[in-house]
């Protein structure tokens, strides 16, 4: 017999684990799928100063084994393993998880976030948390009066350089092309900033340290093949990132990047049953406490869906209200 579970949860970062707590307090035994990244983005990063509720700050990581111990005190349970497919044809919903290992649901609710993307450069995977960052919200503060670098040409590289020059000594753009792809407004803003330096049409070639932190960032001009090295404390990589949603095989109406689609101020997604919450519908806002918030509105549009209630029904007129 295949297990079958009323509520399953794909992922564990602030809104997985949040929609757990929340289901299992609703008497729903969640039953938790935890991935490769335990505890998500947040177990990447080192303090978390702006999660309410922790005026001394707290660790990611501990942040995480928190509300994991907190899911499991009411009752949720968890397996570690990588959802490989999904069938959302009909309910019971089919997941398999490791390739092999077969599960039923009556809901599902998918929380897979999203991973930044990396350069792939040397030196950049060991020195993350070590100067190397992917959210400037989450680390600028650590940077005060050094200098640092942000990469990307995107709008999030203009945003984030824009916010650092709050911290930072000075910010120093760096883009592999000689125009950026960053919206007009956006631009013009950094570029009115006297905070904010360019290196642009050069390609990222390594990141250097002095063994513990980072050091700077060596650069390859594309005219003229020349190698710089610009000495910064910290690289922040904003070159977008990509939600984690490969495993649904365009089985939900996902955005033009790739974001699933909710509907109206509800967690519902285009399959009835299904929700979604947390940075893999969230391109936007992208915080730990966002995402823990979207988890509790999953877990509530849950226990209303198996109650009867159409959420998917109400969320999209409520929508087309709108
Ligand atoms: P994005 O628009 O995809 O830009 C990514 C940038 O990183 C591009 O400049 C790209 O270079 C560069 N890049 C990608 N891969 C690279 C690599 N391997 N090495 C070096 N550079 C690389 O991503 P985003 O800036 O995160 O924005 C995502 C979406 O959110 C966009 O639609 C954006 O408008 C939106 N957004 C809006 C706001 C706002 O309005 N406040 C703020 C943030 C984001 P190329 O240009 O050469 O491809």
């Amino acid at each position: 017999m295949m297990e079958n579970h009323r509520v399953m949860i794909l992922g564990t970062g602030p809104a997985g684990l949040t929609a757990a707590i929340y289901a299992a307090r609703a008497n729903l035994q969640p039953f938790v799928v935890e991935g490769n990244e335990p505890g998500g983005q947040l177990t990447l990063t080192t303090e978390i100063e702006n999660f309410p509720g922790f005026p001394e700050g707290i660790m990611g990581p501990e942040l995480m084994d928190n509300m994991r111990a907190q899911a499991e005190r009411f009752g949720a349970t968890f397996t570690t393993g990588w959802v490989t497919s999904v069938d959302l044809s009909k309910r019971p919903f089919h997941v398999t998880v490791n390739e092999s290992d077969e599960y039923e649901a009556d809901t599902l609710i998918v929380s897979t976030g999203a991973s930044a993307k990396m350069l792939g450069i040397a030196g950049e995977s060991e020195l993350v948390g070590r100067g190397v960052s992917t959210c400037a919200t989450c680390d600028g503060f650590f940077f005060r009066n050094k200098p640092i670098v942000v990469v990307g040409g995107g709008d999030s590289a203009m945003e984030e350089a824009t916010f650092l020059t709050k911290f930072a000594s000075s910010v120093t753009i760096v883009h592999r092309r000689d125009t950026l792809r960053a919206s007009k407004v956006m631009q013009e803003r950094a570029r009115a900033n006297e905070k904010i330096k360019w290196e642009l049409d050069v390609t990222p070639q390594s990141v250097l340290s002095n063994g513990k932190t980072v050091t700077g960032l060596e650069v390859k001009d594309n005219k003229t093949g020349e190698i710089r090295q610009i000495a910064v404390d910290g690289v922040f990589v904003a070159i977008g990132h990509s939600p984690n949603t490969k495993f649904l095989n365009g089985q939900l109406e996902v955005d033009e990047v790739g974001y699933i689609k909710t509907q109206g101020v509800t967690s519902a997604t285009s399959v009835q049953g299904v929700f979604a919450c947390g940075d893999v519908m969230d391109p936007r806002y992208r915080q730990a406490i966002t995402a823990a918030g979207s988890g509790c509105k999953a877990a509530m549009d849950v226990e209303k869906f198996l109650e009867g209630d159409s959420v998917h029904d109400w969320s999209m007129a409520e929508a087309a209200q709108r």
